[in-house]
């Protein structure tokens, strides 16, 4: 399998010419995996573990993905295990890919932004990806098969002063430490919005050194109540989510449930939020309002799958039966498109470990079908018991967190609720009361919410819930903005 610079004027996809067999057994196949987080990097080595070549091609600089971001091996962090749960499992899995990695099993190709996957002419996969410190040196690498294991994003709602300089995601802040071993910039930090993903957040940034003024969380605490009688057969995830609470109380971080930051204030950057009771309806209590100084907030509510390159390939993309959204699998990890697999949270959110057994999955599965022979059922049996299980634990997750019913309510008219374009929630409201918009699409083409740089990734599920309108994962050709220079070039424009 080669890589190369292309020009698509080659009909021919690069790599088919000359592919050779990089140790491993013959006629084993190639895969091109996208996506070097726990997912892509557990089905990348037991793919190669039975003799299948494959490409890793990911974005960041180290493999790891989200739960395992790791700073550049440059800078020599001495500890980066601190910032990280479950290092163990990730320090036996890198073992294996370093494994790997060294017999030209696998190849990784770190710093490679995919934008697009065709289906070759005859047969097998091409992968588009830009590289370069600028995402504009394009490159492709041809595979038999292809596993998106993109992973998900943070799911940020508008809010009154959300734009604010200091205001970030709380998966950025954390993404910060992790990754640049550095804190939001402030004194005073607080972590809010909802889902599992804050008390760990909150807990890193206090044991880094970050004054955490408050973690808010809107979910109740009787819904918290009942999540964690739901979970009780799941003590490994109670434990750990007691260990996180255990550190917020030792740091002296106060923990508010049942509440959300209902605005954020400053002149030039953050220097405040109102923190507010929530009732059972998720409107705001009069009179609970509470004025926190802060200069940094770190806020996310929630998750959302990378189905992007699956929907322009074709695949189907669905709501997943343990909630929230992702590229529709079978048991073996299989999208309905012949060729290509999904594993991880591109295929439906549910956490570090389950994108592990999924990748185990789908790594066996690519293997064996690449041989044209069904999946050793018993190979499998542990990781997709391990599935079961922790999808029955997201159901959960998923009934106990999730925005307030009614936090579009409180979405000011001049809150900016589409920050590429600055469309105010005021233009949302009247493209559907004034003008009759009633689906997302006419709120674009009303608005022009959703038409900026971002393509809708970020604001989609804001604008629609100011609008009143249903959101689902958008169908765009590409993935990711492409230099148009490159786009001529792929048809053979330029010279
Ligand atoms: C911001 C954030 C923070 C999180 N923090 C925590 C946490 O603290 N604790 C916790 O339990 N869970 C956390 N999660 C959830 C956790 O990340 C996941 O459960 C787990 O990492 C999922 O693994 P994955 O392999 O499916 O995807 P990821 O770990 O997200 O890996 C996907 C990889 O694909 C790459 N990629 C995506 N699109 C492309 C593309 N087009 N081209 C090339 N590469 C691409 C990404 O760079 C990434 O390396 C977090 C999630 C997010 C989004």
């Amino acid at each position: 399998m080669r890589v190369a610079r292309v020009r698509m004027r080659m009909r021919k996809p690069v790599g088919s010419e000359g592919r050779q067999e990089r140790g491993g057994r013959a006629g084993a196949g190639a895969v091109v995996v996208v996506g070097a987080g726990p997912a892509g990097v557990a089905a990348a080595v037991c793919a190669a573990d039975q003799g299948v070549r494959v490409v890793l091609v990911d974005s960041a600089v180290r493999a790891g993905g989200q739960f395992y971001r790791q700073p550049d091996a440059r800078w020599g962090a001495r500890r980066p295990q601190v910032l990280h749960h479950g290092w163990r499992t990730w320090q036996r899995l890198t073992a294996r890919l370093d494994a790997h990695l060294a017999d030209g099993q696998v190849t990784h190709l770190a710093e490679r932004h995919v934008w697009f996957v065709e289906r070759a002419g005859g047969d097998g996969f091409v992968v588009h990806a830009l590289g370069g410190s600028g995402q504009d040196r394009p490159e492709t690498v041809r595979g038999d098969a292809v596993l998106l294991a993109t992973g998900a994003y943070e799911k940020v709602l508008p809010f009154p002063g959300w734009t604010l300089p200091g205001v970030v995601t709380a998966g950025g802040a954390q993404a910060m430490l992790k990754g640049g071993l550095v804190l939001p910039p402030g004194r005073t930090v607080v972590v809010a919005g909802t889902g599992p993903l804050l008390m760990p957040v909150a807990a890193g940034l206090a044991a880094a050194g970050a004054r955490v003024g408050a973690l808010i969380e809107s979910a109740g605490p009787g819904r918290l109540a009942w999540g964690a009688a739901k979970v009780a057969g799941h003590p490994a995830k109670l434990a750990e989510g007691a260990r996180y609470a255990a550190a917020l109380v030792w740091r002296g971080v106060p923990v508010r449930t049942g509440h959300a930051v209902v605005a954020a204030h400053g002149s030039v950057r953050l220097e405040a939020v109102t923190v507010a009771a929530l009732d059972a309806e998720g409107r705001v209590r009069a009179g609970t309002g509470r004025r926190i100084a802060c200069d940094a907030l770190a806020v996310g509510h929630g998750l959302l799958p990378h189905t992007g390159l699956a929907g322009a390939l074709g695949c189907r993309i669905e709501e997943t039966a343990y909630g929230g959204w992702g590229v529709a699998v079978d048991g073996e990890q299989r999208t309905d498109l012949p060729g290509v697999w999904a594993a991880g949270e591109a295929s439906g959110v549910g956490g570090a470990e389950l994108a592990l057994a999924e990748g185990e999955i789908a790594g066996r599965s690519i293997a064996a079908r690449l041989r044209g022979r069904e999946p050793d059922r018993r190979g499998c049996a542990a990781a997709a018991g391990t599935r079961a299980g922790l999808r029955a634990f997201a159901r959960v997750i998923d009934g106990v967190y999730g925005p307030p019913a009614q936090w579009a309510e409180r979405v000011g008219d001049d809150t900016v609720v589409c920050r590429c374009e600055e469309v105010p929630a005021s233009a949302v409201r009247s493209a559907v009361a004034g003008l009759g918009a009633t689906d997302l699409r006419s709120v674009k083409l009303l608005t022009r919410a959703g038409m900026g740089w971002c393509q809708g990734r970020v604001c989609a599920p804001g604008v629609a819930g100011v609008a009143g309108c249903a959101w689902s994962p958008a169908s765009r050709v590409l993935a990711q903005p492409v230099p148009l220079a490159v786009l001529a070039r792929e048809e053979g424009a330029a010279p």
